[in-house]
């Protein structure tokens, strides 16, 4: 197959269209640079869709000594919440206490207990975790979450779904995001700012020549070759690939696959906090109360072999979470309560760590300067994606002289230009806009889309001029938005990542979805969308 030349010399060339690629194009573009991304099937359609969704410090990586991972997570999630108060939302994490719980062997902190608290036989104790809840309070400059506190669980609502041995619990504050959306939402800033963004589209090869990266893609149209002053490898769990088969160089450094799955099950509790249950084998999960009617319940930490694309939740680790959730639940959960998994890859950095579990979080940046340069990422957390651009971007500060300052921590991402706490004032005032609409509706375009769901819905008077009606609310103004500005092009791109609609709609409802999406356009929504498409 001949390629066509885009004749066009970036300054930067991204591969990789996960929140790492597409924050760092938002960054680079806000700073005058001009940006050229790659991602090779949907955004976010790696790592980047499949997480917990927490803006978290990591309470469990201070028993690593992680601390300057905790710290800027920590840090990150209130500038966060404040530049999209429509995906993100604070979240109140209760931790039962139980004498079963135990440190993992292998953290510093366990090794330090043993030495000094042999007796505690690698027990974790409540006053230890207070310490660190302690620490979760006030290293990280909170202004607007909560600070935590004990619970009394024979009392508190919280306890109530719990077995009744659960008589006390801390409660802290964490957030909630909305993992893919995140990425839409950076990618569609760095088109309104002058990127370029090509879904399904692979880099097939990149090399220097002279000071130039000479790159060539495949997509929907065809091979392309590209030019670019510096390229950035953001390639997620591929990025190693990406080093050895698309830019054929040797390295030492890789990367440790580590997977981890989920399970959504029917609703378990009745609140609108979250649970951190620690396991007897020194892990810990999630239960989280998810899209209204169900609960996510996370993760598993296994080494990942095959592909990255082949990660699924294993009936292994499915039963694995279930059994652990069933240690907490007074109602034991069951297969037959679980309506949907999910599984992810970990991209972190191979630092040799003994288990998956122990293996570091935080990111690493590495710069290969031997010619026209490149920038690698390794790990990284959703929570810090965007202070990873921003270091990413000092890394490359020598090359591109004139750019711009940082900037993204106070300019909201799109739709997301009202108050951090303005979700029901904004979601009432759409409602009285849009009478038709219904509380689960009005709710889900604010959470969804913030502001923009005014611009999405028009001055349509009735659901009929929506357009076509594709079933769970879902109607045809909004997919052809997804598609217009957020380079949705299948079904399971809308149903599946930019929502989660696809956990109330049929197979039938999905199936007639792609088919329309299909038919109106598909492939122009693949191909770079135009800054002023915007
Ligand atoms: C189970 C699990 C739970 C997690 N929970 C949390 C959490 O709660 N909070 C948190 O902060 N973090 C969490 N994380 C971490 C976080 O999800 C990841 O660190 C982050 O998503 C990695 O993003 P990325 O952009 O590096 O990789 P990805 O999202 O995988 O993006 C890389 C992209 O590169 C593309 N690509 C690769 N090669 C090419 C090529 N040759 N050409 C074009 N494109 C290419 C891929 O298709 C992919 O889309 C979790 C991770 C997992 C697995």
């Amino acid at each position: 197959m001949t390629a066509t030349s885009t004749g066009i010399v970036s300054d930067l060339f991204i591969i990789g269209g996960g929140i790492n690629g597409c924050g760092i194009a938002r960054d680079a573009t806000g700073r005058g640079l001009s940006v050229t991304l790659a991602e090779q099937g949907d955004l976010a359609q790696g790592t980047s869709s499949a997480s917990t969704k927490l803006f978290h410090g990591g309470l469990r990586y201070l028993e690593y000594f992680e601390f300057r991972l905790v710290r800027e997570a920590l840090e990150e999630r209130e500038t966060l919440l404040v530049a999209m108060p429509h995906i993100s939302w604070p979240m109140r994490f209760v931790l039962p206490l139980s004498p079963g719980m135990r440190f993992e062997s292998d953290t510093p902190t366990s090794r330090l207990l043993r030495w000094v608290m042999p007796w505690a036989k690698g027990r974790r104790p409540a006053w230890l975790i207070r310490l660190g809840l302690f620490m979760y309070d006030t290293m990280g400059g909170r202004k607007i979450l909560p600070a935590a506190r004990s619970l009394d669980l024979t009392r508190d609502p919280a306890g109530k779904p719990l077995k009744p041995e659960f008589r006390r619990a801390f409660e802290y504050s964490d957030c909630w995001v909305e993992d893919s959306r995140l990425v839409a939402l950076n990618a569609r800033d760095a088109a309104q700012r002058g990127g370029r963004i090509m879904t399904r589209t692979k880099v097939v090869t990149a090399e220097r020549q002279g000071d130039l990266w000479h790159l060539t893609t495949e997509g929907p149209d065809g091979r392309h070759h590209h030019k670019a002053r510096a390229l950035v490898n953001a390639g997620g769990p591929w990025v190693e690939d990406v080093i050895r088969n698309v830019a054929r160089i040797n390295s030492s450094e890789g990367v440790r696959l580590v997977r981890g799955s989920h399970i959504v099950t029917r609703k378990l509790f009745d609140h609108d906090r979250c649970y951190f249950f620690q396991g007897s084998d020194g892990r810990i999960i999630f239960a989280i109360p998810y899209e209204q009617d169900f609960t996510l319940i996370g993760t598993t930490d296994k080494d990942h072999t095959g592909a990255p694309k082949e990660a699924v939740c294993t009936d292994e680790e499915r039963d694995y979470l279930l059994a652990f959730a069933s240690q907490y639940f007074a109602k034991p959960v069951t297969r037959d309560d679980v309506v949907w998994t999910y599984s992810g890859v970990r991209p972190l950095y191979n630092d040799g760590a003994k288990s998956a579990t122990a293996a570091t979080r935080d990111y690493v940046l590495s710069l290969d300067d031997t010619g026209a340069p490149l920038l690698n990422v390794f790990g990284g957390k959703i929570t810090t994606y965007r202070r990873l651009a921003e270091s990413a971007l000092a890394k490359l500060h020598p090359f591109f002289p004139k750019a711009k300052p940082a900037w993204t921590a106070r300019v909201p991402l799109p739709g997301g230009d009202f108050p951090h706490d303005g979700v029901a004032a904004l979601t009432a005032k759409l409602a009285a806009q849009y009478p038709f609409l219904t509380p689960y509706w009005a709710g889900r375009m604010i959470r969804a889309y913030g502001t923009d769901a005014f611009l999405i819905l028009g001055n349509a008077g009735t659901p009929a001029a929506l357009g076509t009606d594709f079933g769970a609310t879902l109607t045809e103004v909004e997919v052809r938005w997804l598609m217009t500005r957020e380079y949705a092009s299948t079904a399971t791109d809308v149903v599946w990542r930019r929502s989660k609609l696809g956990l109330r709609m049929s197979q039938d409802q999905i199936t007639a979805l792609d088919h329309f999406m299909q038919m109106n356009g598909s492939s122009t929504a693949s191909r770079a969308i135009s800054p002023a498409a915007e």
